[in-house]
């Protein structure tokens, strides 16, 4: 095995294990592998209407059912991915997975949106608005039931490729969220030009504020919730925890809320309460602390 020259992962090789990769260059190889054996699996968590208390939509989150090493979080493999020439594919795979996911819950009654989050690297081309045309066509989906969520820092660099293909996807009709709004570089002007139907305040804030010492977490909020609101864009919380931060994000005039004290992350079927073979299910998830889809 020789590392390729000129791709953007390193390989790194170990004295004395002289022709095994290691590091990034077995991940890499591996999640190749992963994504040819259908290893990747989408976990899902609910988006909650603060005022209702039902869920509206699912946020997909990728877990990867490593051969050896268990369920694995993306932490541990998408900054590789993210490096590598996967990353479109793999972006592909999740929209395609979370898009048939989405139609069998519809089937079964269940007309939630489903929410994607996708790379930086995924706005560098303008390849993912056609995957995503195809993928709702194929799968019957409605585009306004798909929500695209990038981060803040899919606008460092590349800014303009970014807002043309944000400008793309929003003339589909799919909802544009920016997530983990507050810890990146997003300015005021590219919160206003861009199409963003929705902002995610970062769960950095979202945990202080009902904590002893809550006026800064509370301030920051507040104010983004203003801001949004005033550009006409939906406030989703993320990382609530518990019932007093949902109480006060309700009271502040926030719209949706997601996190451990609605639901973790898992397959949709227990998130939903929805079993095929079973018409009276008893079995939630075992986190789920209070019943909200
Ligand atoms: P994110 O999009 O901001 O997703 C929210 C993360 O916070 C998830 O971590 C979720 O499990 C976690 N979370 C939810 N509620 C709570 C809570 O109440 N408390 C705390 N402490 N954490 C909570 P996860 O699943 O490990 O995902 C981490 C990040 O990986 C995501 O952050 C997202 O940026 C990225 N990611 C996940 N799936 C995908 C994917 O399919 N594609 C891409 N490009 N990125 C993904
Ligand atoms: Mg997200
Ligand atoms: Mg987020
Ligand atoms: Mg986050």
């Amino acid at each position: 095995y020789r590392g390729k020259r000129g791709t953007s992962s390193v390989v790194i090789y170990e004295p004395g294990a002289a022709e095994a990769p290691t590091g990034h260059g077995l991940l890499m190889r591996e999640l190749a592998a992963a994504l040819d054996r259908d290893e990747l699996v989408l976990h899902y968590q609910p988006q909650v209407d603060l005022v209702t208390g039902r869920a509206v939509g699912l946020e997909a989150l990728v877990r990867w059912q490593h051969p050896t090493r268990g369920l694995l979080p993306p932490v541990e493999f998408l900054p590789t991915l993210e490096q590598s020439h996967l990353i479109d594919p793999f972006t592909a795979w999740v929209l395609g997975r979370a898009l048939a996911d989405r139609a069998r819950w519809a089937e079964l009654g269940r007309d939630l949106f489903v929410a994607v989050n996708v790379s930086p690297r995924n706005l560098t081309t303008t390849g993912l608005v056609g995957t995503v045309a195809a993928l709702l066509e194929r799968t019957g989906t409605p585009a306004d039931r798909l929500t695209v969520e990038v981060t803040e820092s899919a606008f460092g660099t590349e800014t303009e490729q970014a807002g043309d293909v944000l400008r793309a996807l929003d003339d589909l009709g799919v909802r544009v969220s920016l997530d983990d709004f507050g810890t990146g570089y997003t300015s005021l002007r590219q919160l206003r030009s861009l199409p963003f139907a929705e902002v995610k305040i970062d769960r950095a804030f979202v945990a202080g504020v009902a904590s002893p010492d809550p006026d800064a977490d509370r301030a920051v909020v507040a104010s983004v919730v203003g801001l949004a609101h005033g550009l006409g864009c939906v406030v989703v919380a993320e990382g609530v925890e518990d019932d007093a931060a949902a109480a006060w994000l309700r009271a502040a005039g926030c719209d949706v809320a997601q996190g451990y004290h609605y639901a973790r992350p898992g397959p949709w079927r227990d998130v939903l309460g929805l079993h095929t073979n079973s018409t009276h299910s008893t079995h939630r998830t075992d986190s789920t602390e209070s019943q909200v889809v």
